[in-house]
């Protein structure tokens, strides 16, 4: 078993064995009979990769349009939107989402000379409540949002606060546009191999003070939560530490400014990073 993230061997003892299928599995049909999907760690970089067997990794592709569909069943996107907007700060992932990359920003801006004017895109950004807390609390910025999933986003139209386009990221030159901030969260657990996309976002973010800041779930999920956790499910592929986004970070050509692990309000444990480019870092220590 090979490591998506550094080509290296998994351990081929599993850390944690999981005998019941999930919600996604249960729609593509699984036998629930000898079920098994297995989470393995990499001694060389230290990620936690699930292992599908029966080709359901491929099954569970084909489904990706149904997601929200599969969660939620006949309840609107608006609704969740509304619901989620309305949570008290306290009980708000979003909201300790939206201080930490304004803390983060404000204190590395000021090692430019910035415009006063600023620019973030959101990949993946799912019903769009981070983007619209985010800019209600920091009008200096425009915001883009860029979703692929039609059913999450069915709500958002014109009298929302930012730009959105319902696409999946891919480098496109639309969004070649110096973003100042770009974030990633919860997204590149879905993705096999991410290593793509984060070249790719380079292109997009802002060579003189570009920030990247992406959040994913904690490998500590594995020994702490239930084996039936969301974090565990069957359409994230890798849960990280500490050392394992650095590794993936610096390995697609960014450096890592600052990464750690949180406890959210939700009870989700997650690590973060801000990471830039190089020719950022040259312009930052030469500033
Ligand atoms: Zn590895």
């Amino acid at each position: 078993m090979i490591c998506k993230i550094c080509n290296n061997q998994l351990a081929n003892k599993p850390l944690l064995t999981i005998t019941k299928p999930d919600r996604f599995e249960e729609y593509i049909g699984v036998d629930s009979d000898n079920f098994k999907r297995t989470w393995h760690k990499c001694s060389m970089c230290s990620v936690v990769q699930a292992i599908h067997y029966d080709d359901r990794d491929r099954k569970l592709e084909q489904i990706a349009d149904n997601y929200f569909k599969i969660d939620f069943g006949d309840t609107t996107s608006k609704n969740r939107f509304d619901k989620i907007m309305s949570l008290p700060d306290e009980n708000s992932d979003n909201f300790y989402r939206v201080q930490r990359i304004k803390e983060f920003f404000s204190k590395w801006i000021v090692n430019f000379h910035s415009k006063s004017s600023h620019t973030i895109l959101d990949i993946g950004g799912g019903l769009g409540v981070f983007l619209a807390k985010f800019l209600k609390l920091n009008p200096e910025f425009s915001g883009v949002m860029i979703e692929p999933d039609k059913n999450s986003t069915a709500h958002i139209d014109e009298t929302y606060p930012f730009e959105f386009h319902s696409a999946l990221f891919c480098g496109q030159d639309e969004f070649k546009r110096n973003f100042d901030i770009i974030c990633l969260n919860k997204v590149v657990e879905h993705i096999e191999k991410p290593h793509q996309l984060l070249t790719d976002i380079q292109k997009a973010l802002n060579t003189t003070s570009g920030l990247l800041y992406i959040e994913i779930p904690d490998e500590l999920n594995i020994y702490h939560k239930s084996a039936s956790d969301n974090s565990l499910g069957s359409l994230h592929h890798h849960l990280y530490n500490v050392q394992s986004l650095n590794y993936l970070l610096e390995n697609t050509g960014y450096n890592v400014l600052q990464i750690a692990r949180i406890l959210e309000p939700s009870g989700k444990i997650s690590i973060y990073a801000f990471a830039t480019i190089k020719s950022v870092i040259n312009k930052w220590l030469s500033a």
